[in-house]
């Protein structure tokens, strides 16, 4: 599938450390999620190669922070640029590894790129303060001043428009970056580091260390660990981010934290019930529900369950699984094994609970691979259920009846995440009351899409530290300097 390729020098499966392409002492293989097909191996670094990094990193901030934000924002648009102009070979590799639809690979790719233009305008406006005196000999200035060399591990699911969210910012800021990309797919990574070379990115300020999940873990700890590190960005699971939490404490790192979800959908008797089943839809499916946004627990009115039930099954039936090379594929495959197996797990524990199985159900079979999941909905879910608890990470929608607005609320916090809710109500006061009632970073009203560079994104509780994207997210990548002039 790599072989078609119009720029064929994208495909990289070497790191990149301070400007020069290295390999590691193995390899490590990545596999199509569709078919199971060895696409390529890639380099395998460990804890030497971090250390040269961050040291090539640290000799490159000196560089980049001299320079105005407005020569890093013209390379930063270069860069920007030249991901629009191979948005389709950057697709078709990310398609490759990750097992998305084609046109929603392509979707991130431009996603992922409008990170980038949105933070190089942004590193411009990185304003400091006067603050009135209180003595007259003296003056106050807060000046802004970038954080210094910057880590970036991400995850799978976004495999560009992770990086890009994270990147941006810091190099828009003046900060140089190491990158320790998913293990699962490090094409994308490698791919869009290319470009950023090509852009004019001077050596050593934007770094990619490639691994498998054994070396990730140990690349993790010398990042972790450094004091030239000053600040670690991690995007994945609750628990991973624990561990880098903690792992960060010895060194009082900063910390932009992007964990997981449990969202709840809650669909009240005055909705638009078609566009709440479109919302539905594109909320939970899109990326075969592998993003920790995603619908987890669907709660519907009784006044219009049943209704709701029926028209959303109408539309999941519609739904075509595949490979996402094929023309109208909607779902893809799951990322791995392990995946699937969680996603059967959830689907037979709501089953022996007694939810009552709607659509789907089971593995998808026939279409080349083994990690199809079918499109399934279950309705007539309760709060003991493990998909109501857990992120599924899967296509699998578990529908809640509930009776009133103070119940679901209740339902709807009921848990250590607060990453995305969502609702659908056109009664003005009730948009209010349940808008600012839920315990979330972000909420989505009316509408099941969310996510865009000008916007804040980020959870509270359990699901993480700090806001990507919007004008906040460059404010994790400064320092604020506080300078007393006095004898004036
Ligand atoms: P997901 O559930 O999305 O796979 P993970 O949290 O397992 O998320 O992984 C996200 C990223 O974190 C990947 O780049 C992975 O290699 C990395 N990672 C996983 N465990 C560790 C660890 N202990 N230390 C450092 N990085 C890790």
């Amino acid at each position: 599938v790599l072989a078609t390729l119009a720029d064929a020098s994208l495909l990289k499966t070497q790191a990149l450390i301070n400007g020069e392409w290295v390999g590691g002492k193995s390899t490590f293989a990545v596999h199509d999620p569709a078919t199971g097909a060895h696409l390529a191996d890639v380099a395998n670094l460990g804890e030497a190669e971090t250390e040269a990094a961050i040291a090539a990193a640290n000799n490159a901030w000196l560089v980049w922070r001299a320079k105005t934000a407005k020569e890093r924002a013209a390379i930063l648009l270069r860069w920007q640029q030249l991901l629009v102009k191979h948005a389709d070979d950057l697709a078709r590799i990310m398609t490759a590894e990750q097992g998305k639809p084609l046109a929603e690979a392509r979707g991130e790719v431009i996603y992922g790129a409008s990170f980038i233009d949105w933070f190089a305008e942004e590193g411009r406006r990185v304003y400091g303060e006067t603050i009135p005196t209180t003595d007259t000999s003296k003056r106050y200035l807060a000046i802004k001043q970038p954080i210094g060399v910057c880590a970036a591990i991400t995850p799978w699911n976004f495999p560009i428009a992770m990086i890009t969210r994270k990147v941006a910012p810091a190099l828009a800021a003046g900060c140089s970056v190491v990158i320790k990309p998913a293990e699962a797919t490090p094409l994308s990574a490698l791919a869009v580091a290319e470009l950023a070379q090509r852009a004019g990115m001077p050596a050593g300020v934007l770094n990619v260390l490639t691994a498998d999940s054994a070396q990730s873990i140990a690349i993790g700890k010398v990042l972790c660990a450094s004091d030239v590190v000053r600040h670690l960005s991690f995007t994945g699971s609750t628990e991973v981010g624990r561990i880098l939490m903690k792992q960060c404490a010895p060194t009082i790192k900063k910390l932009s934290l992007e964990l997981g979800g449990n969202a709840p959908f809650i669909v009240f008797d005055d909705a638009d019930l078609d566009s709440a089943v479109e919302g539905a839809m594109a909320s939970k499916y899109r990326n075969a529900g592998q993003t920790c946004v995603c619908a987890n627990r669907i709660y519907v009115q009784a006044g219009v369950y049943e209704a709701f039930v029926e028209k959303l099954a109408a539309k999941v039936g519609q739904l075509k699984v595949g490979n996402g090379f094929e023309a109208g594929v909607n779902v893809g495959p799951l990322i791995e094994e392990a995946a699937v197996a969680k996603v059967e797990t959830h689907v037979a524990d709501a089953l022996a609970l007694g939810a009552r199985l709607v659509a789907g159900g089971k593995r998808a079979e026939g279409l080349g691979g083994t990690q199809f999941f079918e499109p399934t909905l279950l309705a007539d879910a309760t709060p003991q259920m493990l998909c109501s608890r857990e992120e599924t990470f899967g296509p699998v929608a578990p529908i809640f009846k509930f009776k009133t607005e103070d119940e679901v609320v209740a339902l709807a916090n009921a848990t250590e995440f607060g990453l995305a809710s969502y609702f659908y109500s056109r009664d003005i006061g009730r948009i209010f009351r349940v808008g600012e009632a839920l315990e979330y970073g972000m909420v989505g009203v009316n509408t099941g899409l969310i996510s865009v560079a000008e916007v804040p994104f980020g959870g509270i509780k359990q699901s993480g530290l700090g806001r990507e994207g919007a004008r906040q997210g460059i404010e994790d990548y400064v320092e604020i300097k506080y300078l007393c002039l006095g004898d004036i």
